[in-house]
């Protein structure tokens, strides 16, 4: 015979905490409260399993069902000294839904069931209190019509607003007990009247239709939708609690409320809660009345004037109390609990793990491990890793009003306000004359990078998350709102349009990159903390991790902040940003534009002095941790200008002929440049590219080891390779060029050459590749990009589309393809150990500050991540994570 209900209360019970699949959140932890001798109303729970029979035998209940709940309620029945439909002391139950996860959408609660015409009188006579027993009848009758019968909640209270405006009243509190027994004959009337059949007076109808409606909820399109976008399976059914009625409205010695056994929004160990007298829970989620504070120092902080529980119910409140200390040492975390008080006795109806802000957790994961009420792993895995990010950026003040122009994809968290600006040219500008200001683009390409820098912000109509602007702004801890396909911008007006309203250049709006919304004006922020509970949890991360992490950095300020984030080194410098500088890009132009060699060379020459010192910058920031620098990898026209009046400024100061510029510019033009004349491609085609850039590092090397003592081991990294011949002749080279300043300069250090694996060739011939690089980087990216044969620039416009029907669950640009370019990622790595059994593995995608990708290079066994300088902080606990086996369970 199959146990298809559990019973609980009065100190004992069949279920427990962990038999939550079975009994559902709700009444697992009623079982367990039940069994830590806390006092809990009896009840019982109908299981999933009869959820999913149901489902699966055609909306039939196996057939002892029944029989065991009637089972159920006489032990209920005995518990409390009442009895379902009796005529002289009247049980009565609520019934509730519960499911694994807690889940929004479904039935919740049907209160004083069991209540009929003559109940009603019975419950009236028995506690000597007919307006106590008229007000729960219509309450019932109320709740009831509207989750089981679908009789909507506006009925009765229109028909209860008339009366209290006929009769003068303001307050439900001056309704008469004659007068809710008017009104619950006209509610039945009404119920009557909507469904063509009366309320039902038969108990056990009742009960039953009670318990269809909640295994019936778990069809409805909300608790669908719920669980599609949850990822919870339709069979893991919900559960049933049934379970006797305490009231907390049966006078002033009665009460109810809800409590954290810490503080849910700052994590102090202080209880936390709020109650009302003389009232059942739905009023203090209604709203209607104002909630009164738990303790004593929560109402002198809030200077209110209603007393506390603590003032007012002493002697409860301090069991209260006591129960808040059992739970959550027994829990061994924060429980969020709700308690009734009938005639001064304590009930506790419900507790789980309580939700909590970010700042919340952590002190309390940490906190709790000094208590030594959890172990540091425990507290290390309590904490999502991407939530961190909330702690890294200046987040929204969350009581601050926002009006929402439109959302974007959340490609660089942090909020900003600023005024719209257009071109990268015009930020510049506004913020030389001291401005704030937003950068707003269609997209953006790296001659924006000077105005990215500037603004306070950027927002783009569109590009996916690992666009330009995505790509860039999170590496400047920039926030950044990419793809906001709802917004027109009109470049040539200088103006935007978005939800029928204009915002012209000069405005202010604020975007959230950490949620993707565009709001108008102004919204306050707060700014991040670093120290305290942060320093401390990073601190025990860093025991724990195997994985190193280092960072994607370029600029002297992104290095800096990635180190105090705890980067252990720079895992990619690109280098191209680094020729926008105004005095370069002239150089730089020249170079591209010169008709051989030589021209190229001597153009060259002017820009190795800048490119020596952005490295001797670098490499001292970075006080001997390593520095992986990669060689120019976008195509070249990328640096020439675009519009005719660009292309004439740049004739007059090169003194280079417009025609030519417009020729070679046509010249260099491309179908398709991200499978182009780009990568190592370039440095195969024009040599002497990077042999000035190797020879800027090994001249910046000696120098910072010879100044600082500190050997710098530079690490030189070709991108885009697909076979080992193009590395090979480019190693030469650069071998050659290390060898010139090792003499010129008396001076020799170690280096490394490697190279990036981000084409499906490379990876595939990694084996070969390895026998000339001394590393791989995977840089995911061009990976996926090129794996999927999806442009990483175009995919947002349909990626999104494939996640809602379900062909990618994940943006595979955010979180790593396992099967596919993972597959890939282990094959490189497996051969390229086949050949080199000591070559350093490491990734650089945006992929590297993924939770679940980095779990992944947990998995493959690589030496290290490399993030952009915010991610460094998430990727560290979640590379502790992952040596914890976080994510194990779905790499198999
Ligand atoms: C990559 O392709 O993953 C990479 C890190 O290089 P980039 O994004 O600069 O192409
Ligand atoms: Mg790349």
């Amino acid at each position: 015979m199959t146990k298809w209900v559990y019973s609980f209360g009065a100190g004992t019970a069949e279920g427990r905490a962990d038999m939550r699949n079975l009994l559902g959140g709700k009444g697992a932890n009623l079982a367990e409260m039940s069994n830590l001798g806390i006092p809990v109303p009896p009840g019982f729970t109908i299981t999933t399993e009869v959820c999913t029979y149901y489902y699966d035998n055609g909306n039939q209940y196996p057939a002892d069902l029944v029989e065991q709940v009637n089972e159920a309620l006489k032990t209920v029945e005995e518990g409390m000294g009442a009895k379902f439909g009796d005529l002289t002391m009247p049980l009565l139950v609520s019934v509730r839904s519960g499911a694994r996860a807690s889940m929004p959408g479904m039935m919740d609660t049907v209160l004083n069931l069991g209540l009929n015409d003559e109940t009603v009188e019975a419950l009236a006579k028995a506690s000597n209190d007919p307006r106590f027993a008229y007000d729960s009848y219509r309450r019932f009758i109320q709740m009831y019509s509207d989750v089981v019968l679908g009789v909507e909640h506006h009925h009765f209270e229109e028909i209860l607003e008339r009366h209290k405006e006929d009769r003068g009243l303001n307050l439900d509190t001056e309704v008469t007990a004659d007068d809710w027994k008017m009104l619950v004959g006209q509610y039945k009337d009404k119920v009557a009247e909507q469904l063509g059949r009366p309320f039902p007076q038969d108990v056990q109808d009742q009960l039953w239709g009670a318990i269809g409606a909640v295994f019936g909820s778990w069809m409805n399109q909300r608790a669908i939708t719920y669980r599609r976008l949850h990822n919870i399976p339709a069979n893991w059914g919900t559960a049933v609690n049934v379970q006797a009625m305490v009231f907390g409205n049966m006078g002033n010695d009665c009460a109810t409320g809800v409590c954290f056994t810490r503080n849910p929004s700052t994590g102090e160990n202080e209880f936390y809660g709020e109650y009302l007298v003389n009232a059942q829970g739905e009023d203090v989620v209604a709203g209607i009345r104002t909630p009164q504070q738990l303790t004593k120092a929560a109402r002198e902080a809030q200077s209110s004037d209603l007393p506390s529980m603590e003032e007012c119910m002493p002697e409860v409140f301090a069991e209260l109390n006591a129960v808040r200390h059992k739970l959550e040492a027994h829990y061994c975390d924060m429980q969020d609990m709700e308690f009734t008080v009938q005639k001064n006795k304590l009930w506790m109806l419900q507790t789980r793990g309580g939700k909590r802000t970010v700042k919340a957790a952590l002190k309390i994961a940490v906190d709790m491990a000094r208590e030594g009420l959890i172990t540091r792993k425990q507290a290390i895995m309590r904490i999502e890793p991407q939530a961190l990010d909330q702690l890294l950026h200046p987040t929204l003040d969350p009581k601050a009003k926002r009006e929402i122009l439109a959302r974007g994809l959340p490609a660089s968290p942090g909020a900003a306000s600023g005024k719209v600006v257009f071109s990268a040219e015009d930020a510049e500008e506004w913020v030389a004359k001291g401005e704030k200001v937003v950068l707003v683009r269609i997209e953006t390409s790296p001659e924006d990078i000077g105005g990215m820098h500037v603004a306070q912000g950027i927002l783009t109509t569109r590009g996916g998350m690992t666009s330009h602007a995505a790509v860039v702004a999170r590496g400047m801890g920039r926030p950044c709102v990419a793809g906001a396909g709802d917004i027109r911008v009109d470049y040539k007006a200088k103006v935007l349009k978005a939800a029928g309203k204009e915002v012209r250049e000069g405005d202010v709006i604020t975007i959230d990159g950490s949620t993707g919304q565009v709001m108008l004006g102004e919204v306050p922020t707060i700014q991040p903390e670093l120290t305290g509970d942060f320093a401390t949890l990073m601190e025990w991360v860093d025991t724990i991790r195997n994985l190193r992490v280092r960072t994607n950095a370029e600029t002297p300020l992104d290095a800096q902040t990635a180190r105090k984030f705890g980067a252990e080194g720079i895992g990619l410098c690109r280098t191209e940003h680094m020729f926008f500088d105004p005095q370069r890009i002239i150089s730089m132009r020249e170079m591209i534009l010169a008709g051989d060699e030589k021209g190229r060379r001597a153009a060259l020459a002017k820009l190795l002095p800048y490119q020596r010192q952005d490295f001797i910058d670098l490499f001292e920031i970075m006080q001997g941790l390593p520095v992986t620098v990669r060689l120019l990898d976008p195509p070249l026209h990328e640096f020439l200008p675009h519009t005719e009046a660009e292309m004439a400024d740049v004739a007059r100061e090169s003194g280079i002929d417009v025609a030519t510029i417009k020729a070679r510019a046509e010249q260099l033009h491309e179908s398709n440049p991200m499978l182009g004349h780009r990568g190592c491609r370039l440095g195969i085609t024009y040599p002497e590219i990077y042999e000035m850039q190797a020879q800027a590092i090994f001249e910046a090397a000696v120098e910072v080891s010879r100044r600082t003592g500190k050997t710098v081991t530079p690490e030189i990294m070709i991108p885009l390779v697909g076979t080992k011949k193009e590395l090979d002749l480019l190693k030469e080279a650069i071998d050659r060029v290390a060898e010139e300043v090792f003499t010129a300069s008396k001076y020799r250090l170690d280096y490394l050459v490697g190279t990036m694996i981000e084409l499906p060739r490379a990876a595939l011939r990694a084996g070969q590749i390895a026998e000339s690089a001394e590393f791989f980087s995977f840089g995911t990216n061009d990976l996926t990009q090129t794996t999927f044969g999806m442009s990483r620039d175009d995919a947002g416009s349909f990626v999104e589309v494939y996640r809602q029907k379900g062909i990618y669950e994940n943006d595979p640009f955010a979180t790593l393809d396992r099967d596919g370019v993972g597959e890939l990622i282990a094959i490189a790595a497996e051969r390229g150990r086949q050949t080199r059994p000591n070559i350093k593995l490491g990734i650089c995608g945006e992929h590297g500050g993924d939770p679940a990708s980095i779990a992944f290079c947990q998995k493959v066994g690589l030496d290290y991540v490399s993030c952009s300088p915010y991610r460094v902080p998430i990727a560290r606990l979640a590379a502790a994570q992952a040596a914890l086996g976080a994510g194990a369970e779905s790499l198999a």
